[in-house]
């Protein structure tokens, strides 16, 4: 049983009137959600679904009972008073099952929530990158990826190996320089005898328009997330700029509105830099919100570094509670986070 598992049950255990008093923090956590759905089947990428449709209606109802769930436009008003323990639930990328299985639940609970959307991907109806090579993998006839100027030893494209190899394949891609990436998914495209994925496929993974637009007018709000989804801080500077001011003139021209809010691609530390948040803040955005774990306090955060915690398929209803009633556990801080479960165990061992 992991750290998280024993904490999730100490805190079941402890029954649902109690999250209030164990939830040992104030301040904003923001969730961060890909896609809803079932994973099982799917030819794309099985990483990108952070909850079913179930879980994810689950989830909702729990925070909307013991949190206080905000859009981004509350959060200035928040610096003020920054106790209380304000939740933000994000969703990045923009696919289709965003407005066909959440939006409904959120409606549903009153929940504001915010999307974050590839605006070519929208425009373009292409499929990610992560998701074709997904693809190309799992369907590959030849069983493996071969080494040779792109790889450093061959990889398997078993069954029983797909998963790492995508992973392996998805971490080469992040660490290319953006010129050679298209390069390297055409390349894999040979390699694994699969093809390109046809453009039917594509078509219908991303949201439209009216849809991102009826959600808006519904009270969701609405952020940029570039246009092709590049790791930002490995473009020059004036591309950068340019895939931030084009994302925001493409939210103003669909939705009538400036872009306020940014997510960046993959949200690591090194997904961003100086750069980056000079475009942001030339473009005007007001917040921009990063992907490697923790919450923040209005009253003292990094308005351009916004932490945000993932919420994955392995959060069961337990793990999800212990999630956000201890979001310290997924700071990237590891001295922190034992410290955190060691006191949070005494705490409830002591009641
Ligand atoms: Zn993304």
């Amino acid at each position: 049983m992991d750290k998280l598992q024993l904490v999730a049950r100490l805190i079941d255990r402890l029954g649902g009137a109690h999250v209030e008093k164990l939830a040992g923090w104030s301040g904003v956590l923001a969730l961060n959600y890909h896609r809803i759905g079932d994973a099982i089947g799917s030819p794309f990428d099985h990483e990108l679904y952070s909850a079913t449709r179930e879980a994810f209606a689950e989830q909702m109802a729990f925070l909307a009972r013991h949190f206080d769930v905000v859009a981004p436009e509350e959060l200035a008003g928040l610096a003020a008073a920054p106790k209380g323990r304000h939740v933000l639930v994000t969703f990045d990328d923009g696919y289709r099952d965003n407005f066909e299985l959440a939006f409904p639940v959120l409606r549903a609970l009153g929940v504001r929530a915010t999307f974050f959307v590839t605006t070519g991907f929208l425009d373009d109806r292409v499929l990610a990158w992560w998701d074709e090579i997904a693809w190309m993998v799992r369907r590959s006839p030849r069983g493996r990826v071969p080494a040779g100027g792109w790889l450093e030893a061959e990889l398997s494209t078993a069954p029983a190996h797909q998963l790492a190899t995508i992973h392996a394949l998805l971490r080469r891609y992040k660490s290319l320089p953006s010129a050679r990436c298209a390069d390297f998914v055409a390349w894999l495209g040979e390699a694994t005898g699969s093809g390109r994925c046809p453009q039917s496929a594509a078509a219908e993974t991303w949201m439209t328009w009216d849809m991102v637009r009826e959600m808006r007018a519904a009270g969701m709000s609405i952020g940029g997330h570039t246009i092709h989804h590049p790791v930002l801080s490995q473009l020059r500077p004036e591309e950068q700029t340019a895939e931030i001011v084009g994302t925001g003139a493409r939210l103003q021209a669909e939705l009538g509105e400036r872009m306020r809010w940014f997510a960046y691609p993959v949200g690591g530390r090194e997904a961003f830099d100086r750069h980056t948040r000079h475009a942001l803040q030339e473009a005007g955005v007001e917040l921009a919100f990063s992907y490697y774990g923790g919450h923040g306090s209005p009253d003292a955060w990094d308005r351009f570094d916004i932490p945000r915690v993932a919420i994955e398929r392995w959060h069961d209803g337990p793990r999800f509670r212990a999630t956000v009633c201890l979001p310290s556990l997924y700071g990237d801080n590891k001295e922190r986070w034992s410290r955190r479960v060691r006191t949070t165990v005494a705490k409830l061992m002591g009641r």
